[in-house]
C-alpha cells in the first residue's frame, strides 16, 4: 500500500527557529527517502501552522513554500494556542496523508525518533507517542512544574492510564486515528489526554529532549497554568464531584448542628437569635454548594 506521511509543526513567533527547523526536516525526509525500509512511503509534506504570530514567521513560511513545495502553510486568524494550532494542522494534513507526525518548531523533540515512529506505524500501530527519556535540558522550574503537573493530572484523571508520563505532543497518528479525534467535540482541547482515548493500537518511542534550537519558550507561566486547567477540566469530573460531596457534607453537618443548637436553646444555654443564624448560614451554604454540584452534573 502506498503511504503519504506529513509532518505538522505549530509555530508561534518562531522566526528565529523556523529556517533551522525546516532545513533539519528537509534533510530528514531526504534520508528517509533513501532508506529501503520506507520504500512504500511515496510522498512527504510538511505543514507549518502559523498560530497568529506577530513576527515574521508567516513570511518565512511563504518563502519556504516558494522555494520548495514540500513545505505548506496554514495561517490561523489569531493566536488560538498550541493545541488548536496542532488540531488545525492534523485535520488539514489528514486529507492528503496516511499518517501525520506532530512536532514542535524548536527541535526539542529528537527528529531521529521519526524512523522508529514510522517503523511502528508500518507494522500496524495507529498512534505512536514520543516520550522523553529525561528532562535534563529543561530548567529546574520547568522540570518540577511539568512533573508535578503529570502527577496531579493522574491523581485527578478519571482514566489515569490515559496520561502518558513525559509525553508532550510529539506523536504519529494514522489517518483513522485523526478521524477518531475529530469526533470529539471537546472545546477545552487537551490532545495528549484525548488521543489515548481514541483506541486502536498504540505504542511509544523514547527520545532525549534537547535544548530549544533558537528563540524562547512560547509557554510562559500564564499559558502553562491555562493549559494545566484545561487538562484537568477536560479529563476529569473529580473536582466537580468533590464540590457536590462537600455540599452534602455541609448540609448534613448543618442538620446535626440544628439538633445541637435546638438542645442548647431549650436548655437555655444560648443567646437569642444565635441558633437560627448559625444553622441558616451552614444550611444555606451547604444547599447552595450541593445545588451547584447537581447543576454541574446535568450540564
Ligand atoms: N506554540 C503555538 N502557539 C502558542 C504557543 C506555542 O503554536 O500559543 C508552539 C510553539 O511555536 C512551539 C510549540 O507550540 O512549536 C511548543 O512551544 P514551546 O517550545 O515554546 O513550549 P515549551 O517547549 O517551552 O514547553
Ligand atoms: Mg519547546
Amino acid at each position: 500500500m502506498k503511504q503519504v506521511i506529513s509532518i505538522v509543526v505549530p509555530c508561534y513567533n518562531e522566526e528565529e527557529a523556523l529556517l533551522v527547523t525546516a532545513k533539519k526536516i528537509e534533510e530528514k525526509i531526504t534520508t528517509l527517502k533513501k532508506n529501503d525500509k520506507f520504500k512504500c512511503i511515496t510522498d512527504y509534506s510538511v505543514y507549518f501552522v502559523d498560530d497568529g504570530s506577530q513576527d515574521g514567521t508567516w513570511n518565512l513560511i511563504q518563502q519556504l513554500n516558494e522555494q520548495n513545495k514540500l513545505f505548506c502553510g496554514i495561517k490561523l486568524s489569531r493566536n488560538k494556542g498550541h493545541q488548536n494550532a496542532l488540531l488545525a494542522g492534523l485535520v488539514t494534513a489528514k486529507e492528503t496523508s496516511s499518517a501525520v507526525i506532530s512536532m514542535d518548531a524548536d527541535l526539542q523533540d529528537d527528529i531521529d525518533a521519526i524512523d522508529e515512529m514510522l517503523d511502528k506505524y508500518l507494522a500496524g500501530v495507529d498512534v505512536v507517542y514520543g516520550v522523553r527519556s529525561s528532562r535534563a535540558t529543561d530548567t529546574f522550574f520547568k522540570r518540577v512544574t511539568a512533573q508535578g503537573f503529570y502527577k496531579f493530572l493522574r491523581f485527578f484523571s478519571d482514566n489515569p492510564q490515559n496520561i502518558i508520563y513525559n509525553h508532550a505532543d510529539y506523536r504519529l497518528m494514522s489517518r483513522r486515528a485523526i478521524e477518531g479525534l475529530e469526533s470529539y467535540s471537546e472545546i477545552n482541547l487537551f490532545l495528549r489526554g484525548i488521543v489515548p482515548d481514541i483506541g486502536y493500537k498504540q505504542d511509544v518511542v523514547c527520545y532525549e529532549r534537547r535544548e530549544r534550537v533558537a528563540g524562547e519558550s512560547k509557554y510562559p507561566l500564564k499559558k502553562m497554568w491555562a493549559f494545566a486547567v484545561q487538562g484537568i477540566t477536560s479529563l476529569s469530573i473529580k473536582p466537580m464531584r468533590l464540590i457536590t460531596m462537600l455540599g452534602f457534607l455541609l448540609f448534613f453537618t448543618s442538620l446535626v448542628m440544628l439538633s445541637y443548637f435546638l438542645i442548647r436553646h431549650f436548655t437555655g444555654h444560648t443567646v437569642v437569635g444565635w441558633s437560627t443564624l448559625a444553622v441558616s448560614v451552614w444550611g444555606i451554604g451547604g444547599l447552595i454548594q450541593m445545588s451547584i454540584g447537581v447543576c454541574g452534573e446535568y450540564i
